[in-house]
């Protein structure tokens, strides 16, 4: 199953692509937490990522195309895989059909979740509180300004790839402001006829 997940910040990739993982026994690759630990690990494109993450801007698809092509060249993505956070601009979307072409491979499904952008800054805010009553750190980009980026990152350059993914018939969308349970099942009723 090699499937992507498309939303803007908050919509609830994590949390589906999480409870993904466990059923089909495929890895999570999120584009975020890979950049969060090269910055953690001060690698040279840690480095150079960190300011742009910090203010809510898309690091540059060279870096983040070249760290799926690695990635998804490990074992445990032989079985499948869900993209998250990835593709975020039309050039990352082609850059990965490229990609799994020349390994044979094909996309099973694109899921988009439609969230109501106005409740947004407000699950960014409980996701902060959350962090802190469980004593963990915060993200450096959840705070109101750099979110405000993010969000105008995902209007002007990412929500194109929905329309990239529409185009060739590819794109599946999901309410996802409707409660966890039910986005999931949503989902599982899609992915069901690919099992
Ligand atoms: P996320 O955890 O998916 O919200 O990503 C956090 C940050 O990492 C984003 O705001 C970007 O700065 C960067 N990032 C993650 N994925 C990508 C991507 N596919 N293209 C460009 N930048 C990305």
């Amino acid at each position: 199953m090699k499937l992507i997940l498309l939303g803007p910040p908050g919509a609830g990739k994590g949390t589906q692509s999480a409870r993904l993982t466990q059923k089909y026994a495929i890895p999570q690759l999120s584009t975020g937490d890979m950049l969060r630990a090269a910055v953690a690990a001060k690698t040279p494109i840690g480095l150079k990522a960190k300011s742009i993450m910090d203010a809510g801007a898309l690091v540059s698809d060279d870096i983040v195309v070249g760290i799926v092509a690695d990635r998804i060249q490990q074992p445990d993505a032989a079985r499948g895989f869900i993209l998250d956070g990835f593709p975020r601009t039309v050039q990352q979307a082609q850059a990965l059909d490229v990609m799994l072409a020349d390994k044979g491979m094909d996309l099973d499904a694109v899921i988009e979740l439609k969230v109501d952008e106005d409740a947004l800054h407000d699950r960014m805010a409980h996701r902060v509180k959350e962090m802190q009553a469980a004593g963990q750190p915060v993200r450096a980009d959840d705070n109101p300004e750099a979110f405000r980026t993010r969000l105008t990152a995902y209007r002007t350059q990412t929500a194109p790839v929905s329309a990239y993914y529409a185009k060739s018939g590819r794109l599946k969308t999901v309410d996802g402001m409707a409660p966890i349970d039910e986005v999931s099942k949503a989902i599982d009723g899609l992915l069901g006829p690919l099992g």
